[in-house]
């Protein structure tokens, strides 16, 4: 991590601006001043700028990206919005920074079958104020939810406090559009709970950005609760309150958050 060893690929990156712009217009970065915005993520004790960062807006942007990535070797780093914990949209090694922020539609809500689809760049609470007027909510709720992205969200499997019950991320995607990394584009998974095969939607969520980019998820909705009560108890020592939370969970209780 930091400063990589390893050497820059021979890359025009003068050459590779251009081809990007036939691509995706002025959404290009190349100004050092402005790329040193992308220089971490929320890991900000390693740093490196990327040499370009591009902003597609579309699956067919990504894929067109990915393969001239891939015919010209040229390493790539996804980032959402820059919130994660390990280092994952950091660009080492010359990376060309893929950003998903302009990703940001949300495409397909249905309510009949509780389900939405998303573009990555959507940020996590956008989704449950799409939906919550009629009455339903999106669980996985990571402390960034106001500032993270589905796209890395799904990258991270993240969780947040509702997690006890409702679980983590992956207990709430069923399908994804991806682009490989050769800009080759699949679909996995899809609007239904148990699709038959291998669990290849399973096998992306946690990958931290590794097996492609995620450029459509399918995402479950929840029926808000009909009621919702908050308790605050105190505690002389923390092992008494570990105490109670073992006691709370031992008599079968799952409450909605416990912190
Ligand atoms: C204040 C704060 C609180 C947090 N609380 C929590 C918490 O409660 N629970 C929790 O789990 N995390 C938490 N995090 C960590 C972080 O917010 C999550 O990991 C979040 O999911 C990252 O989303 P992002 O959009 O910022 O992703 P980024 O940081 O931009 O990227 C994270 C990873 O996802 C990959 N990626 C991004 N988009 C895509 C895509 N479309 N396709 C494929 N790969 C992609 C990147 O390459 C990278 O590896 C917190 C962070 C902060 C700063």
């Amino acid at each position: 991590m930091g400063q990589t060893a390893v050497p820059a690929p021979a890359t025009d990156w003068k050459k590779l601006a251009q081809a990007l712009r036939a691509i995706v217009g002025d959404r290009v970065v190349w100004r050092a001043e402005d790329l040193r915005v992308y220089e971490c993520d929320g890991l900000t004790g390693y740093r490196q700028p990327p040499p370009l960062a591009v902003f597609p807006r579309t699956t067919a942007e990504v894929a067109a990206i990915l393969k001239l990535c891939h015919q010209q070797q040229i390493p790539f780093v996804t980032r959402g919005s820059g919130t994660g914990l390990s280092g994952g949209a950091l660009p080492l090694d010359h990376a060309l920074l893929i950003v998903t922020a302009l990703m940001k539609q949300i495409l397909h809500i249905d309510l009949g079958q509780q389900r939405v689809v998303v573009q990555p760049g959507v940020i996590n609470n956008w989704v449950t104020q799409a939906v919550a007027g009629a009455g339903f909510y999106y669980a996985p709720d990571p402390s960034s939810q106001s500032i993270c992205s589905i796209g890395g969200n799904v990258a991270e499997n993240s969780g947040g406090v509702h997690c006890l019950k409702y679980g983590v991320t992956t207990n709430h995607v069923l399908g994804l559009k991806l682009v490989l990394s050769d800009g080759e584009t699949v679909e996995v998974g899809g609007m239904v709970a148990e699709m038959p095969g291998y669990d290849l939607t399973g096998v992306f969520v946690g990958s931290e950005g590794t097996l492609g980019i995620a450029t459509e998820i399918t995402l479950r909705l929840l029926k808000t609760p009909e009621a919702v009560r908050v308790l605050l108890a105190d505690f002389a020592s923390v092992a008494a309150a570990g105490a109670a939370v073992a006691a709370i969970t031992e008599a079968g209780i799952v409450p909605a958050g416990m912190e």
